[in-house]
């Protein structure tokens, strides 16, 4: 894993080092998403695949955090960060209260692509230049953010910074937080040049917010299949793990008759065939992704074969049933083959519901400001990630708002998104943050 590199001066903790707003130009020249895009691209980008490497406080990461800070001085923002390391951009006084804040991450997967969380944050910055085009008077202060370790490569948490912010995650726990090469997250934002005996919960800094609203790359085709540029979220949902252990009678594979076995390969494949049949008649999705055999031999029958499975479902109900029907099923086939099953859930995460008013206000904006003569015109979708804006949804009214990607892909190289439809996103930002925001 790649070292921090020795940080940036001046890049500090909140309070410590603010710049104030200036009375400079609004907008500086040529400023416009696609010039922030092509600056922030070779950022952390590898070669060999054209995936990125952002992890968290990585020499990388920096970077990205130096790009932040300059495009916030740029544009004569007050610049801050705070005491969990996430970098904040101001527009009007953030003491004010009432804000509406906008933003999202600039940190990857192993091999992400490009569009995971800078595509929010560059269209948050090419959303305020917009405004200023626009001439609006803003009634609210505004916000930008970029959240630290939302992908949890390196600690092998999601959202850390958001999760921090709203006292979701403890300073214990953070601090026990260690990457691969044995680097503990205190030390590795020290050597990144932060404080990381500040961290802890910011309740003040979350109750100054009024709304929030993360842009976001669709990671799925419901644009694509709607015929739509822009979406909002309804909900995240609910998913979980479940572990499938069937166990049977190890044997030999060429001397033992057929009638005469327990193989639990047999239950395991049709238990498959079920999650997909099972997914599909309820519009959810499930997979068994990864599994284990026993003796795992080319020669033996197994005596054990552990699947896990993940499912996700729009609504719990529907997560339920999927779950339930494939273990019914799986019941059943381990009967029929002479196989004990116990089935044990691993994991489980309830369902994020964004806040109603505030999505049905985006819908609104939106609904309207596209020339459309109905309200509720721009689709409405869940989604099966997480996001730092689901760990805020707990503490303020928070929505988001995706852009269409074309095959779905997300966390690799091929992640993409047409550039008309990322303008089209800063408009559709811009429209929300108008109508939130301006008298
Ligand atoms: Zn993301």
């Amino acid at each position: 894993m790649t070292q921090p590199d020795g940080g940036r001066g001046g890049d500090s903790l909140a309070g410590a080092e603010v710049s104030p707003p200036s009375a400079g130009p609004a907008v500086p020249s040529g400023a416009s998403f696609q010039e922030m895009w092509r600056e922030l691209r070779p950022i952390g980008r590898r070669p060999d695949s054209g995936g990125y490497r952002r992890f968290a406080w990585t020499g990388a990461d920096v970077e990205c955090r130096a790009w932040f800070k300059a495009q916030a001085e740029a544009r004569g923002l007050a610049y801050e960060v705070d005491r969990n390391g996430n970098q904040w951009a101001w527009l009007g006084d953030p003491g004010a209260g009432d804000a509406v804040v906008t933003g999202s991450h600039l940190d990857s997967v192993p091999d992400g692509g490009a569009f995971d969380g800078p595509l929010g944050v560059v269209s948050s910055f090419a959303a305020l230049d917009e405004l200023r085009a626009r001439h609006v008077t803003f009634a609210r202060p505004l916000a930008i953010v970029n959240f630290g370790d939302e992908e949890g490569a390196r600690f092998g948490l999601a959202c850390v910074g958001s999760r921090l912010a709203a006292g979701q995650l403890t300073v214990e726990q953070a601090h026990r937080l260690t990457d691969g090469d044995g680097v503990t997250l205190p030390r590795a934002m020290e050597a990144a040049g932060y404080d990381p005996e500040a961290i802890g919960p910011d309740p003040e800094r979350l109750g100054r917010i009024g709304a929030f609203v993360e842009l976001h790359v669709e990671q799925g085709r419901a644009l694509d299949l709607s015929g739509d540029r822009v979406g909002i979220a309804s909900a995240i949902w609910p998913h979980g793990r479940w572990r499938f252990d069937f166990r049977g009678e190890a044997n030999h594979a060429g001397t033992t008759r057929l009638v005469d076995r327990r193989d639990p390969m047999l239950s395991y494949a049709e238990t498959v065939l079920a999650a997909r049949r099972e997914a599909q008649l309820a519009g959810a999705v499930a997979t068994f992704g990864k599994i284990v055999v026993e003796p795992n031999g080319v020669n033996a029958i197994p005596s054990l074969v552990r699947g896990w499975l993940d499912s996700r479902a729009a609504d719990q109900e529907s997560l339920d049933t999927v779950v339930g029907g494939v273990e019914r099923a799986a019941r059943e086939y381990a009967a029929a083959h002479g196989v004990d099953l116990d089935v044990v859930r691993e994991s489980f995460t309830p369902v994020v519901e964004f806040d109603h008013a505030l999505r049905d206000e985006l819908a609104r904006i939106l609904g309207k400001d596209s020339g459309k003569d109905t309200d509720l015109k721009v689709p409405v979708l869940g989604t099966g990630a997480g996001h730092d804006a689901g760990i805020l949804s707990g503490s303020i009214p928070t929505a988001m708002l995706f852009v269409r990607n074309p095959t779905g892909v997300s966390h690799s190289p091929a992640e993409y998104a047409a550039e008309d439809d990322c303008v089209a996103g800063v408009t559709a930002l811009a429209d929300v943050l108008e109508g939130l925001a301006c008298t």
